[in-house]
């Protein structure tokens, strides 16, 4: 199987040692031909704005849109649920839009923006979260559903084949996100059809 991981900015290298730590085959997605062939795609964090100017200056945006569109599964941290979101507050555009959500950016202010808890992502629990000027989720729509809160706040979801996290996992030791990733990979290889991460 073979993950892509977004890199054109932000903490990637992180999110790679993750996956190949866990015995899987990571490439860096710098240009629309490195898309060819991945199984799924990891989003993560960094600048937003920054992201997403280079996915359209790249022609990575039209396809990368088509294909979690079309099922790829995407693991989105930071950053990359800003880009996945379909409504970003005080911001007349989006990125993606893929993920029927609105999320506000830097939501717990950008000098207080860094902080550590822990709480569950769904089925996991107890799990280190590292927030770094991060958003958090405002709304959403019905049919997504709530992985993580903290403080009452939604930082976690999932919706088809997307996970949108407002923390940083691959900046902790903790590798227990990256593998359910890869075991959602894998049952929707051997299902072949759309893939629920729940
Ligand atoms: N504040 C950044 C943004 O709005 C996200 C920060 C992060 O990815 N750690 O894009």
């Amino acid at each position: 199987m073979k993950i892509g991981v977004l890199a054109v900015q932000g903490a990637f290298i992180e999110h790679k040692k993750m996956i190949e730590g866990l015995g899987e085959e990571c490439i860096e997605i710098r240009q629309a031909n490195d898309l060819t062939g991945i199984d799924g795609i990891i989003l993560p964090g960094g600048e937003s704005t920054v992201q997403g100017k280079l996915l359209r200056k790249l022609n990575m945006f039209e396809p990368l849109k088509a294909m979690i569109n079309h099922g790829l599964p995407v693991l989105a941290t930071c950053a990359g649920l800003i880009l996945l979101a379909k409504e970003i507050e005080n911001d007349t555009t989006s990125h993606l839009g893929t993920l029927p959500v609105t999320v506000k950016r830097n939501a717990y202010g950008r000098q207080l923006g860094s902080f550590e808890s822990y709480s569950n992502v769904g089925t996991i629990k107890d799990f280190p979260f590292i927030f770094i000027r991060a958003p958090y989720i405002t709304s959403l729509s019905d049919d997504v559903k709530i992985l993580s809160t903290v403080d009452n706040n939604i930082v976690g979801v999932s919706y088809k084949n997307q996970i949108g996290l407002s923390f940083h996992p691959e900046l902790s030791s903790d590798n227990r996100i990256h593998k359910l990733f890869i075991d959602k990979i894998y049952s929707y290889k051997s299902a072949g059809s759309q893939l629920k991460i729940s």
